[in-house]
């Protein structure tokens, strides 16, 4: 019997990207368009896993499904965007990602502002949910456009009993999402309509808040810039510990995914 390098064995157990046909695509606010795929494809994916990210694989424009499932497992990689597993459903089988629309200047949003019955993405992930374990006296939950998916996962999935508060920033009114939340969490809408030009008024009702004495655990993801202010303010002014912080850098003004990834690392 031969045995397999460990790396030879890891490589192969890594599982290829699926290939996902959009079921319905569907503007849920007036910038967030709600993509829903189903089928058989989605067997496998953990049942609560909304909230955890995930890989969004795009095809070109015009390029065909075979084509692209081709591209798909032997490369070279397809452009590739970081997203959310908004809600996952067993009956029928159906996942949702909702994409924020900004505009035809990332392919990620402009596949989605075109997506409809049929089309395809491919699909890898997804990793683990960012928040599993609910332990805190007090949540402090913040996120714009980008990160309305996680926060809101987070939310739904907290105990019934959770205090804290949750603050949004949304680029219009009718942006704000209905979400079940605990009642002990107060619900903050801010709008902001050029998310190029930061208001800096969340991070201002941040560093507002009436601090509380105890554990506090945080999910709060958005821009960059405003998030490195944040991070700065949760962990070292205030002092919460970082293994209770969830804070994460979600998109960056003027940088495309790649560079801003690139960017974090070199950050690390
Ligand atoms: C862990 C994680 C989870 C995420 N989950 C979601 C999610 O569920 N839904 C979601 O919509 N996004 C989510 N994002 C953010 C998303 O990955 C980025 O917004 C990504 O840049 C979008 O790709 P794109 O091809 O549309 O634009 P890119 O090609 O990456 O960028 C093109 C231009 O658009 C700008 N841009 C990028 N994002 C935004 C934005 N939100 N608003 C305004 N301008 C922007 C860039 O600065 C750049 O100038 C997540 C990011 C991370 C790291």
């Amino acid at each position: 019997m031969t045995l397999q390098s460990p790396r030879l064995k890891k490589k192969s157990d890594k599982r290829a990207p699926r290939l996902l046909t959009v079921e319905r695509a569907a503007y849920i606010t007036p910038n967030m368009i709600r993509i829903t795929f189903a089928g058989d494809v989605l067997l496998g994916i953990p049942h609560d896993c909304a909230g955890a990210n995930c890989k969004i694989m795009l095809p070109e424009e015009g390029q065909d499904k075979i084509e692209f499932e081709t591209r798909l497992n032997e490369g070279p990689k397809p452009v590739t965007r970081t997203y959310t597993v908004r809600a996952i459903r067993k009956l029928p089988l159906e996942m949702d990602i909702d994409f924020v629309a900004h505009g035809d200047n990332g392919p990620a949003s402009r596949w989605a502002m075109n997506a409809k019955k049929g089309d395809f993405c491919g699909f890898a992930g997804p990793g683990p949910v960012k928040i599993s374990e609910f332990h805190a006296d007090w949540y402090l939950v913040a996120a714009d456009m980008s990160a309305l998916p996680v926060a809101a996962a987070t939310l739904e999935a907290m105990p019934e009993d959770a205090k804290g508060v949750a603050i949004f920033e949304i680029l219009s009114g009718e942006d704000r999402q209905e979400m079940i939340t605990p009642k002990g969490i107060e619900m903050r809408w801010i709008v902001s309509p050029d998310p190029y030009h930061p208001s800096g008024k969340q991070e201002e009702l941040i560093r507002g808040l009436q601090w509380p004495d105890g554990v506090v655990q945080t999910c709060i993801a958005g821009e960059s810039g405003l998030i490195r202010s944040l991070r700065d303010f949760v962990n070292n002014e205030k002092g919460v510990d970082r293994a209770n912080t969830y804070i994460s850098g979600y998109w960056k003004i003027g940088m495309i995914e790649d560079e801003h990834q690139a960017f974090k690392r070199s950050e690390a």
